[in-house]
């Protein structure tokens, strides 16, 4: 068997109503000083208040750090390492989506250490120590909190990232009742993204794809599969919640140790460029990466890909072969997204036909992506998928 590491956050809490009880869970005492980093539909929408109510019954020092944006830039994390020194805090709690779990793994790594964040980018390079880290998703969809990687955007569009198993907090604390009031449109958006790690981490061409990250990538999908379409048109369905807070998870703990590949790659100039958000990006470009990848048969993408269709879709015909397993799961994907209500054509987010050959000069930056896809992809590679998805 081939060799591989695999990290992932070592305590784990999922409970329904778990964030109302947060203090006994993280054994909060009144020497504790926190800062929560979340968002400001989070504080407006309450969703924060039992957590906050929790950690202040149990005599803690709370400072809320509210500012989070999509797409979070540096001068916001450099705000809430601020925020934190000034505050003397010694744990940092992440509550929200994606961009404020990001920005809390880099706030405790950067308020504990005085490290000079210009020499954290990049794979490896954090050195610590960072202060105590506690991570509560209310999307479910990235699985950032059990990621060892944080994404900034520097200046006008430039994503910068940070990937070390130090900024992988000490408890990720999963409690799916904060995903009930999530709208249809998020719901299937940050569903389909999970979904694409998954697909894309048991995929990938990566040295360290491992037999952990594919066996959790496969039950993902079964979670995600089986309960996508009822989290989108009964969000209050708490067994289905349950389920794709779960799947999210998984398939974070799948690509945090067996990375993504062309389709994050080709989605981030969406992103980037037009502001759509992640998991759109994602979907809007899936099945036609997914479908260029199959067609060349040396590299192994059609079998991965058979092999997850009836995970992913239970009862889907598993007659006739590779090929045949391999184009209905695609084709379901991309049905998928309709019917859960996405866009489903570049055109659709406002994309002009002249702006695709920027976008693939673009996707050519996320080289620490493309390696790990399973077929090679050029520039007119990445500008013919663009026009095939427009
Ligand atoms: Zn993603």
């Amino acid at each position: 068997m081939a060799p591989f590491a695999f990290h992932t956050t070592p305590r784990i809490v999922f409970a329904a109503g778990a964030s109302g009880d947060i203090a006994a869970h993280l054994r909060i005492t009144p020497k504790d000083r926190l800062l929560i980093v979340t968002d400001a539909t989070i504080l407006a929408l309450g969703l924060a208040q039992p957590a906050i109510a929790s950690l202040q019954a149990a005599g803690a020092d709370i400072t809320v750090f509210g500012e989070v944006e999509a797409d979070p830039s540096l001068d916001t994390l450099l705000n809430a390492v601020d925020v934190a020194r000034e505050n003397s805090v010694n744990h940092v709690l992440g509550f929200g989506g994606g961009s404020s779990l990001d920005v809390a793994k880099l706030a405790a790594l950067l308020a504990g250490s005085h490290e000079n964040l210009d020499d954290a980018w990049g794979v490896g390079n954090a050195r610590g120590p960072r202060l105590k880290l506690t991570l509560v998703p209310t999307t479910a969809g990235t699985g950032s909190e059990v990621t060892p990687v944080s994404i900034i955007t520097v200046g006008n569009n430039e994503k910068r990232g940070v990937s070390s198993p130090l900024i992988l907090p000490d408890v990720a604390l999963l409690d799916p009742d904060l995903t009930l009031g999530l709208p249809p449109h998020v719901t299937a958006a940050t569903g389909i993204d999970a979904m694409v790690h998954a697909i894309e981490a048991y995929a990938s061409k990566n040295a360290n794809n491992n037999p952990l990250s594919r066996a959790l990538a496969v039950e993902a999908l079964r979670l995600l599969g089986a309960n996508i379409e009822t989290a989108v048109f009964q969000g209050q369905d708490k067994a289905a919640r349950s389920a794709m807070l779960l799947g999210s998870m998984l398939a974070g703990q799948a690509f945090a140790n067996s990375p993504v590949a062309a389709v994050h790659a080709l989605a981030y100039p969406i992103g980037g460029t037009f502001h759509v958000p992640h998991g759109l990006s994602n979907a809007l470009v899936l099945p036609h990466v997914l479908r260029y990848n199959a067609a060349d048969s040396m590299n192994g993408a059609a079998t991965h890909y058979a092999a997850l269709a009836p995970h992913a879709f239970a009862g889907i015909d598993v007659s006739g072969g590779v090929e045949l397993v391999c184009g209905r799961f695609i084709d379901r994907l991309a049905g998928l997204s309709a019917k859960l209500g996405l866009q489903t054509r570049l055109r659709d987010v406002g994309i002009g036909e002249g702006d695709l050959p920027a976008m693939a000069a673009d996707a050519m930056k996320q080289g620490r992506l493309l390696v790990n896809n399973p077929r090679d992809v050029t520039e007119a590679d990445a500008l013919a998928i663009y026009r095939t998805a427009w």
